[in-house]
């Protein structure tokens, strides 16, 4: 597939990062469809890249224009087969393996077999992803987005181990089109940046956990003496602690169990209370008024 042969985008999973590489599709002038399980949890994504535009126009960051476009060209539906005429998907469901190879699988017998199938997984492999795939694997890649998708510019390509230059070329041009600035990386667990992070929100959630110091002061001490744009736990809240914790799982797992790696009790315990951060309004910092 050729870049210029691209002209609708399928989405797949609508939460955080769906909705902005959403936003990133229909701003960039691709007709974008954007698929999820039901028609509540579509709705509710609908209304959030609504809002989103809304406040970047507010922010002249986008102008009226450009709004109305990228709403004309964003379609929303609960049926996966909608998404089986696009030329390039971006899959954005959550990080578990079992539902990627069940989404994969799908996308396999759906679309053509020349469609791009992209994860936006921050910790999976790509060629693990690409086995699920029997027609023409080396279409599938890794598109990863940062969060929020909309306005972080970095996107890492990643090459499976069956992806064809094609497919990353495609891809990497497909990023450019968005307004990003790709980078090549090969398919080894977390990437690039998803590994760097790691010890980021590891040794913060260990000196949390030692009683060292309090998430806040923590989080001060990054932002006004590291010169980080955000502290670790602010951070966490705004990724997602289920999928921070996945990803520290996931990438644990692929090391081998390195200790380096291991996951943290605390964002094991938030996760299994639902405490997930923003998109449930509590984490490590309160987001609806009330003090944690
Ligand atoms: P999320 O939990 O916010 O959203 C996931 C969405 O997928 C939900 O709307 C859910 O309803 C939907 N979903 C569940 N099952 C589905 C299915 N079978 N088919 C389609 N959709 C389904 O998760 P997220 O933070 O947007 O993460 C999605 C992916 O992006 C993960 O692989 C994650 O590792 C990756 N990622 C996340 C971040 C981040 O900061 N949150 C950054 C980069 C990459």
């Amino acid at each position: 597939m050729k870049i210029n042969e691209i002209k609708t985008i399928g989405i797949i999973g609508s939460g955080t990062m769906g909705r902005g590489i959403a936003i990133s599709c229909s701003v960039s002038g691709f007709k974008t469809i954007v698929y999820d399980i039901n028609d509540e949890v579509i709705k509710k994504a609908e209304n959030a890249v609504l809002k989103d535009l809304s406040k970047s126009v507010e922010k002249k960051k986008l102008t009226e224009e450009i709004k109305s476009a990228a709403i004309s060209n964003l379609k929303y539906t609960s049926e996966m087969n909608d998404v089986s005429e696009c030329e390039f998907i971006i899959e954005a469901a959550p990080e578990d393996i079992s539902l990627k190879k069940e989404i994969f699988e799908k996308l396999d017998r759906i679309c053509g077999h020349e469609t791009i199938l992209s994860t936006n997984t921050s910790s999976l492999s790509v060629t693990r992803i690409s086995v699920f795939v029997k027609n023409n694997p080396e279409r599938v890649v890794g598109m990863h987005f940062f969060n929020p998708a909309n306005i972080m510019k970095l996107t890492e390509i990643i090459k499976g181990d069956f992806t064809s230059e094609e497919t990353v070329k495609t891809t990497s041009e497909l990023s450019i089109k968005m307004a990003k600035v790709p980078v090549i990386a090969k398919d080894t667990p977390a990437f690039i940046v998803n590994r760097i992070a790691r010890p980021f929100y590891g040794e913060s959630l260990k000196i949390l956990s030692e009683g060292t110091s309090g998430h806040t002061t923590i989080d001060k001490v990054m932002k006004s003496c590291g010169g980080f744009p955000m502290g670790p736990f602010e951070l966490m809240d705004l990724i997602g602690i289920d999928i921070n914790f996945s990803v520290t799982k996931s990438v644990y797992e692929s090391f081998f169990n390195d200790p380096k790696y291991r996951p943290s009790f605390i964002q094991k315990k938030m996760v299994d209370a639902n405490i997930t951060g923003r998109k449930t309004n509590r984490g490590f910092y309160s987001y609806d008024g009330s003090k944690k």
